[in-house]
Parts: structure tokens; sequence; C-alpha cells
């Protein structure tokens, strides 16, 4: 039986109803930093949680996105990314393998300038182009 003891207080904390397909799926963003699709989570967990529905997994990452709990990262072809670090930090996007890596950012709220007049409510710092594992991939064929 798995510890979802880690989900359940940051659930509670942003007030959120605590059900078990939040659990399930929350968790295993928690130990899960790839920064997968719906499609990815509910394969990896149908076999353990097989009464969890995909619609439900979908649900689930909507709930928790608009709560501010997980980020929702959409990739150049359009794919929905979830991910449990929900600190500010950029993307990088591979064209060639889809995958989705972490960037490590300085404050760029010290040197933001927003626009006069307007509010901010989120800035999305991402770049895109070929991973270390398809470059060295490339080299060797
Ligand atoms: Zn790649
Ligand atoms: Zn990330």
């Amino acid at each position: 039986m798995r510890d979802f003891s880690r989900a359940e207080k940051a659930l509670k904390a942003e007030g959120l109803r605590i059900t078990r397909p939040r659990l399930v799926v929350y968790d295993y963003l928690l130990d899960n930093k790839t920064h997968p699709t719906c499609d990815q989570i509910y394969h990896s967990i149908v076999n353990d949680y097989p009464h969890i529905s995909f619609s439900s997994v979908y649900n689930v990452t909507e709930k928790l996105s608009n709560s501010g709990l997980i980020l929702k990262l959409v990739s150049p072809c359009g794919e929905m990314h979830y991910d449990s670090t929900n600190c500010f930090h950029g993307h990088f996007y591979c064209l060639k393998c889809s995958c989705v890596l972490d960037l490590d950012l300085p404050d760029v709220k010290s040197f933001y300038k927003p626009i006069s007049g307007s509010t901010t409510t989120s800035i999305t710092i991402s770049a895109e182009g070929i991973c270390p594992m398809c470059s060295k991939n490339e080299q060797v064929n």
C-alpha cells in the first residue's frame, strides 16, 4: 500500500477535496519529474489502479493545474505536459523525442519590466531544440 501522506498534505494545503484519483495522480507527479502527458500518467498508473479512468486523470490534471498546485505546459507541438515543480523555472522542449527538461533560471522578476497599466499573471520562458540524448544519438549514426 502506497503512502499518500505527502500528496494528501499538499492537496489539503491548497484547500482541495481529497479523492483517490487526485492522490494517485499527484503522488505520481511528485515522483516523476519528467513532465508527463495525461496519456503517460494514465499508462503508468493503470496497472496499479485499474479503476482510475483516462478521463479522471485528465480531470485531475486540469483541476490541480487550475489551482496552481501543478504546472501545465504546452509543448511546441501542442501537447500538454504536467509538472509538480510549481516554483518558477523554464523548460526546454526537444523537437525530436518530445522530452521536456527543466531550465534553471535567474530571478527574472528582478529585471522584468511589466507594460505600464498591465497586470502580469504569469511569466513563461521556454526554449526548444535537440536534447543531449538526441544530440548524442545523432553523432553515433
Ligand atoms: Zn530528445
Ligand atoms: Zn519543469
